[in-house]
């Protein structure tokens, strides 16, 4: 069996961003399936060159899908879903994931074996649908991205109560830099509090951008620069971990209290 990984986190934070560029990076050695179940819906964007068509537009479109309507070819090989979410204002953007699961179950996509697959899911809220991905047991291990912003630890902080609901495995926290001072310091000691450790360090980085404006990954625009060695490093150590906890989450009290100390 594969390697199946959940990377979660606030809106904004760069989960895409490293969903994208760790898939890039383990292709085209490895058979990767990317999962995006964000209703912005652009985690593949950076690996096919352009947005795909999303599994809930394609239902909308007929009645029923096939392979070759829903999974995209990305770059390296990537194999690219988007569930895609409902028009604002209207319906539950979970259950758009809900659907595009059971739409990739029956048309037995996750049974062709890939040696990875990422999902990648908004985190801000840990309602039922966003859970899918881990309840159901489609990610065996999670990851949560974050920066040293007191939003985005509130949000991992209230994934990790989600992760510890459904006794997921959490293999660590990835710190998306936003530049800010101490950031590394503060997210170090977050993760020392819900339980786990911090498995990779991103720095901010403009080449982030400028291949965003291409529609390409980091690791396919500027696979020699520094930034493509930060996400290589990343996918390995992720490939190679072994450490998993059930965090264990702070309070509202000690979750201010703890970010205080920082300020
Ligand atoms: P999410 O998927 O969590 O909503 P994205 O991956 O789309 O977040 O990133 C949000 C924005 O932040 C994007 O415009 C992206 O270019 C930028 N970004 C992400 N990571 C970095 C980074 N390490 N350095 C600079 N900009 C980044
Ligand atoms: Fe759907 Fe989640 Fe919103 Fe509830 S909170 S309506 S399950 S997306
Ligand atoms: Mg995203």
């Amino acid at each position: 069996k594969g390697k199946h990984i959940a990377i979660y986190g606030k809106g904004g934070i760069g989960k895409s961003t490293i969903v994208s560029n760790l898939a890039a990076s383990y292709s085209p050695d490895k058979k990767v399936l990317v999962i995006g179940c964000d209703p912005k819906a652009d985690t593949t964007r950076t690996l096919v060159g352009q947005r795909i068509p999303t599994i809930l537009d394609i239902l909308k479109e007929k009645k029923s899908a096939q392979e070759e309507d829903v999974l995209f070819s990305g770059y390296g090989g990537v194999m690219c879903v988007e569930s895609g979410g409902p028009e604002p204002g209207v319906g539950c953007a979970g259950r758009g994931v809900i659907v595009a699961m059971k739409l990739l179950e029956n048309l037995e996509v996750l049974n062709q074996d890939p040696d990875v697959i990422i999902y990648d899911v908004l985190g801000d809220v840990v309602c039922g649908g966003f859970a899918v991905p881990l309840r159901e047991d489609y990610a065996d291990e999670v990851y949560i991205v974050t920066s040293g912003e007191y939003m985005a630890l509130y949000a991992a902080n209230n994934i990790s109560k989600g992760i510890k609901k459904l006794k997921g495995n959490l293999g660590g926290i990835i710190c998306n830099c936003r530049g800010i001072s101490r950031e590394v310091e503060i997210v170090e000691e977050f993760t020392r509090r819900i339980g786990t450790r911090v498995i990779g360090v991103i720095p901010r980085s403009e080449l982030v951008q400028q291949s965003e404006i291409d529609a390409k990954t980091v690791m396919e625009k500027f696979p020699e620069s520094e930034q493509a060695e930060k996400y290589r490093k990343l996918s390995v150590t992720i490939l190679d971990n072994d450490n998993f906890v059930i965090p264990q989450p702070m309070d509202a009290e000690e979750f201010d209290a703890f970010f205080r100390e920082f300020q």
